[in-house]
């Protein structure tokens, strides 16, 4: 077997790999995908390794530019689209790619457009977009995603070929991540629960040093919450957002190199620079959420743990450098007081979801649990 190497990527879906990879090999790859599984299944991999698959010369090599970019997200004919509005897509959203998909490849022999949370398209929408998904132009390919195949609009799903994506158990997550990246499984384990159990991210989060010391100070701060005042926990969310915000740094050398290539590439005809100004922007925004979204999940985690902890099921704990205190930890608030703050951590994902700013998020879950976790008398 030749040219392998980016469905590799793809963890614990050899049938899914298998089944893209035949039909771009054959040529008989359709205009519109939806790919539906649980968060962590390996589906907006999956759709890179497909768009590398189709601009790569040697079939998703992994290694040559096309591929490397296409992973790197610079690619300027891979986009990637994630709804804009506090849940949805806008109107708005539909019409500028409706127009970028009538738009000729840059440089390669196709375009590739990656549509996450494909549930997320109302009516208004998904209307806009029907046109394009039935007769898309011939370069065009365009893969949705979600979680909920029948949340999807169903005139949107009845014109995509559905794939579908099996989930991955966390044993096996944890084993190919530690085998992938060289860590251990207790560092795996940890990765993972603060990824949201997505083996891509997970590897990110690993390489990143910066999103490793937030995960860290968090499970401090957790410990630490039930004798801090107000001003400490004011203090400690004001750190973690300076923890969160280290690693979009190498995300801006990475967007002002695009633009440098960009104009090195189209010389004088590279035209306004907007329409790339203004997705870099996107793309720092979103990567900012995700950093918050992962110190929830690893509150989250982090709690959970304390709940395995009371029930005795240590096999089950995430966050295992931190055991002792969780043990600790566990015992002191109870079960009751570790149910309302997860609560608490529901909530502050809610608040995320509607666009309230990462610090105040941040602050409201942290005063939260630790009102959860020091109340024992409010469930009576
Ligand atoms: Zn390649």
């Amino acid at each position: 077997m030749t040219h392998r190497a980016v469905w590799d990527d793809l963890i614990g879906q050899d049938r899914v790999a298998a089944f893209l990879r035949r039909t771009v090999e054959e040529g008989s790859t359709t205009h519109a995908y939806l790919f539906t599984g649980p968060p962590g299944s390996g589906k907006a991999t999956a759709a890179r390794a497909l768009a590398c698959a189709l601009l790569c010369d040697d079939g998703g090599c992994g290694t040559c530019p096309a591929c490397v970019r296409v992973k790197r997200r610079s690619h300027p004919d891979v986009r990637m689209i994630a709804p804009e509005g506090a849940a949805t897509y806008m109107v708005e959203q539909a019409r500028d790619l409706i127009h970028d998909v009538s738009l000729s490849p840059v440089e390669g022999p196709v375009k590739v457009y990656i549509l996450d949370r494909a549930e997320s398209f109302n009516p208004a929408a998904a209307n806009a977009l029907l046109k394009t998904l039935e007769e898309p132009p011939d370069y065009a390919v365009l893969i949705l995603l979600t979680t909920s195949w029948e949340a999807v609009i169903p005139t949107i799903a009845s014109r995509c070929q559905v794939v579908r994506f099996a989930p991955v158990s966390p044993h096996t997550a944890v084993a190919l991540l530690a085998e992938r990246t060289g860590a251990g499984r207790d560092e795996a384990r940890a990765a993972l629960a603060a990824s949201g159990g997505v083996v891509p991210r997970a590897v990110e989060f690993l390489g990143s040093p910066s999103r490793r010391a937030a995960r860290d100070r968090l499970i401090g701060v957790l410990r630490d919450l039930p004798v801090m005042d107000g001003r400490d926990v004011l203090v400690a969310a004001r750190d973690l957002l300076i923890e969160v915000k280290a690693p979009l740094d190498d995300l801006r050398q990475r967007q002002e190199a695009e633009i440098r290539e960009r104009i090195e590439f189209l010389g004088k005809t590279a035209g306004s620079m907007k329409p790339i100004e203004d997705r870099h922007k996107r793309e720092i925004t979103a990567r900012e959420r995700e950093g918050i979204g992962e110190l929830v999940n690893v509150a989250e985690s982090w709690l959970r743990d304390c709940l395995a902890s009371i029930a005795g099921a240590f096999e089950l704990v995430a966050n295992r450098d931190a055991s002792d205190d969780i043990a600790a930890a566990a015992t002191c608030a109870g079960e009751r007081q570790l149910a309302r703050a997860m609560c608490a951590v529901g909530e502050a994902r809610r608040r995320i979801s509607y666009n309230v700013s990462p610090q105040l998020a941040i602050e409201a879950m942290l005063f939260d649990i630790q009102e959860a976790l020091i109340c024992p008398r409010s469930w009576e």
